[in-house]
């Protein structure tokens, strides 16, 4: 018989390990409520195709992630990874930010074998919850040797996603998981994960981010696009110390004068600026709705604002140079 991949469960909390007083609440329920063994004890089936053991990294509700638990859990996958006895790494998540998690991951970890983060939109109480099913496919998709190499994923309602395009699209559906545009990497089904395609952006193994020694990350804020828009948050944000400021633009990144002169002036007191937009799909086109070359901005590409937070996130932590950050949002 052959033998069962060794499969680490990193619990950090969500909806995964939500509970309600009953199975018809889907709403208003308590997150991050069952612990890690509970989470193993509740799909014994995952022990039938792996050899489990469960660690609790926190407890929360994925709003509540921050720069200090994505540094720890970076450094704990990569120590996890390199031991020559672990197979792969499943780490459970509060949907809500799951794929910023994931996408610093992606950058960060330093690892062939699978990374695989998964969620559940309904509680665990709930009829017809989703995380067993999930938690299953993950614990399957982290075994597989198909998985390797392909960068941090995202498995949710049976559908394979790369950290880099996922998105969460629906705030209460099943298949709340999408990548807008530009489509998942494939299936998994009866624990058998099946590619259709592959991430072609930098991560992991050829990533040039490394965390280790770093224990702070600069602080990047995101402003939001709209009509009528002024420049306060902006200006609040490089009041308060932003070294850089993401603009989730109309459009393909489109700013108002007001904007404009709000960006300008972060600009020319060092802070960065990136053109990004709250379309939810498609590429910001450089030098489009913006003279990029001469105001020295840069573009998000294809990443949505909060995916744009965190490349440029870990760009400061090597360099300020706007070029050479450009240069990332179109190779990451
Ligand atoms: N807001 C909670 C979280 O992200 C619950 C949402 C979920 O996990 O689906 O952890």
């Amino acid at each position: 018989m052959e033998k069962l991949p060794n499969i680490i469960i990193l619990a950090t909390g969500g909806t995964i390990a939500g509970i309600a007083g009953k199975t018809t609440i889907t709403v208003g329920y308590t997150s991050a409520a069952i612990t890690v063994e509970t989470l193993i004890e509740m799909v014994p089936e995952i022990e039938t195709i792996a050899n489990i053991s469960g660690q609790q990294v926190v407890q929360i509700s994925s709003q509540d992630m921050n720069n200090e638990i994505w540094l720890d859990l970076g450094k704990k996958v990569n120590e996890l990874l390199s031991n020559p006895d672990i197979d792969g790494i499943v780490i459970t998540h509060g949907t809500d930010t799951m794929e910023e998690t994931a996408y610093y991951l992606h950058l960060v970890v330093k690892s062939e074998k699978p990374v695989v983060l998964v969620g559940a939109m309904r509680p665990s109480t709930a009829m017809s919850a989703d995380g067993p099913n999930n938690l299953y496919n993950a614990v399957a998709l982290a075994g597989s040797k198909n998985a390797w190499r392909k960068g941090v994923l995202i498995v949710m309602n049976d559908t394979i996603h790369s950290a880099r395009e996922v998105t969460k699209a629906s705030t209460f559906l099943t298949d709340a998981f999408q990548a807008p545009g530009l489509g998942a990497l494939g299936y998994i089904q009866s624990n058998v994960a099946h590619f259709y395609k592959e991430p072609t952006g930098r991560h992991t193994v050829n990533s040039r981010f490394n965390t280790e020694g770093i224990d702070e990350l600069p602080k990047v804020d995101i402003a939001y696009g709209y009509a009528n828009v002024t420049r306060v948050a902006i200006d609040a944000f490089v009041e308060t110390g932003s070294q850089g400021v993401i603009y989730a633009g109309t459009g393909n990144g489109s700013l108002t004068d007001e904007v404009m002169d709000a960006l300008i002036e972060a600009r020319s007191n060092d802070v960065i600026v990136v053109r990004s937009t709250r379309v939810g799909s498609g590429l910001v086109a450089r030098n489009g709705e913006a003279d990029d070359d001469m105001l020295d901005f840069v573009v998000s590409d294809t990443l949505n604002p909060q995916k744009a937070r965190v490349l440029l996130l870990l760009a400061l932590t090597q360099t300020t140079d706007t070029k050479e950050i450009q240069q990332m949002f179109y190779e990451y």
